[in-house]
């Protein structure tokens, strides 16, 4: 695959939609990373210097190292300003969903998606999409939403409206996406959109400084604590999982973000082929993040063992119980998966 295809009659009813249309709300989902923080601010941005009237209202609160995004501050988090978001969700024309396949992946907004009735639009990377809209870009080859968003964009012909603010947060969800171009980045047209966003005036120096460059001694201390006592290798199966207790978390003042990225480093050791991470959160639910390598379907796992989906090598889900339980679900489906994981 080198190619991203966009089919021309989506970018025709975007555009009509776009233009027959006055009020916007764009959201993301749960728990947004910089390709959701990334492709709202951006779309947002496009749309004001438009002359239209646009809110983002995402479902809960995101990585403050995401704040310096061009509008990031506007961003309304639907679980606090619960009140807001629905008043001016009533007099919004037109929803556009972003960087998620289901409409369970925005949490308390559900409800608000699934009777919406008035204009949508998708924009999504992920596999399976499930939602119903008026105009759908759903390309699960692209490395990322915000790459889509480039595309849509300039093919609408709104080029002139990607400013260096708006191609930084284009640049940043490419970016967080592929782990700064190491995975779901193996054709040409994602460099493609990159150097165009580089001509655009993109410091790539300065962004990265702002997502990567920011962590705390508690951060740092906490990845420590995680990768050398909640670290289990397990070699017949080719696996790792990882654990984050309330009280590891406790420990370090755990902020938002925090251990993003941590899932990834066990797959640098060379015969592991899949990894989990698992977060305990205080409702008694456990967040679940997979990532492998190559052939193994992370996308299906979570789908069979943990109500979840994603990509087919980077995943996530939920599970109902304790930090226990969830890795003994693990481990009876590293049993189930053994053949594919010891190929
Ligand atoms: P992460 O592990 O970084 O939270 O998520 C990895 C990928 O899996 C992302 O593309 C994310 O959208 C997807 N994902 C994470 N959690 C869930 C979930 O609960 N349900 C579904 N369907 N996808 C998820
Ligand atoms: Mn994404």
């Amino acid at each position: 695959m080198n190619h991203i295809d966009i089919c021309s009659e989506s970018i025709e009813k975007i555009k009509n939609i776009i233009a027959e249309n006055q009020t916007f709300v764009i959201t993301a989902h749960h728990n947004s990373d910089g390709d959701a923080v990334g492709s709202s601010t951006a779309v947002a941005e496009v749309l004001r210097q438009m002359g239209k009237t646009v809110k983002v209202i995402l479902p809960n609160d995101f990585p403050s190292f995401f704040r310096w995004m061009i509008g990031a501050n506007e961003i309304v988090t639907f679980d606090r300003h619960t009140k807001d978001a629905q008043a001016f969700l009533e007099k919004t024309d037109v929803l556009i969903c972003l960087d998620f396949n289901q409409i369970s992946r925005v949490d308390k907004l559900e409800p608000v998606l699934a009777d919406w009735n008035k204009k949508c639009i998708v924009i999504d990377h992920h596999l399976g999409l499930q939602i119903q809209a008026d105009a759908i870009v759903s390309v699960p080859e692209a490395s990322s939403t915000c790459e889509l968003v480039y595309r849509v964009l300039t093919l609408c012909g709104y080029e002139s409206f990607i400013t260096k603010d708006v191609a930084e947060s284009i640049y940043t969800g490419i970016m967080t996406d592929t782990g700064r171009l190491d995975y779901s980045s193996s054709y040409a047209g994602v460099y493609e959109v990159v150097g165009k966003l580089i001509e655009k005036g993109v410091d790539k120096v300065s962004v990265h400084d702002k997502i990567y460059n920011v962590y705390t001694y508690n951060r740092l201390c906490l990845q420590a604590t995680i990768l050398k006592e909640n670290m289990v290798y397990i070699p017949e199966y080719h696996a790792v999982y990882m654990t984050i207790s309330l009280k590891n978390q406790k420990d370090y003042s755990f902020q938002l973000g925090d251990s993003e990225g941590f899932v990834n480093i066990p797959l640098s050791m060379k015969d592991v082929k899949f990894c989990a991470m698992f977060t305990e959160y205080e409702n008694g639910i456990v967040k679940v993040s997979l990532r492998s390598k190559r052939d193994f379907p992370a996308s299906d796992f979570a789908a069979q063992y943990y109500s979840g989906g994603g990509h087919f090598n980077a995943a996530g889900g939920k599970f109902q119980g304790s930090l226990q339980d969830a890795v003994k679900v693990f481990k009876e489906g590293l049993e189930v998966y053994k053949e594919k994981l010891q190929k």
